[in-house]
């Protein structure tokens, strides 16, 4: 009887010991995933805000919009190829300087220009999206004041007639 009670102690100390030691890392390792979670939502949610803000919803202003430069100078046409690659598909003309470089998904020139020469703005050939480097963020084209004269520019030149006023 006795016996028999302390063998079933024994056996009902065991796990528990093997709890205990297996609780401590066990709860260090919960502990350190819940901070993984955390610091992977905080970043999936930077992610979101940054697409919201860059495909959903254009930025209508832009601290970074005095560099774009109307200096009278002929403005490049769609059919302009990259000045390093000589590339046509996926152009962008910078709005400081008017130079033409291909995109991120060619070879990257323009990424390049704007980090070499700090240029912020520029407008894409394909769809006229505008996009401030700085911003990191598509800017609305006809709703930012420096931009429009350009962004009106180019949509005659690609559509024939001026965008319908907003
Ligand atoms: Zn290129
Ligand atoms: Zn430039
Ligand atoms: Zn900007």
């Amino acid at each position: 009887m006795e016996e028999n009670r302390k063998g079933k102690a024994v056996a009902l100390d065991e796990p528990d010991e093997n709890d205990m030691t297996a609780g401590v890392p066990g709860a260090f390792e919960a502990l350190r995933q819940s901070h993984e979670d955390a610091a992977l939502a905080r970043a999936l949610q930077a992610e979101m805000d940054g697409q919201e803000s860059g495909w959903v919803e254009a930025r209508t202003s832009c601290p970074h919009a005095w560099s774009v430069c109307e200096a009278a100078i002929e403005l490049p046409r769609f059919d302009a190829v990259c000045e390093k690659c000589g590339d046509q598909s996926e152009n962008w003309v910078c709005l400081t300087c008017k130079k033409v470089y291909c995109g991120r998904y060619v070879n990257m020139h323009m990424l390049e220009h704007q980090e070499e020469c700090g240029h912020p703005v520029v407008l894409g050939f394909r769809d006229l999206s505008c996009w401030c480097h700085l911003c990191s963020s598509y800017l609305d084209g006809q709703l930012i004041q420096e931009v429009e004269p350009f962004f009106n520019m180019y949509h005659l030149m690609k559509f024939g007639s001026l965008p319908i006023p907003r």
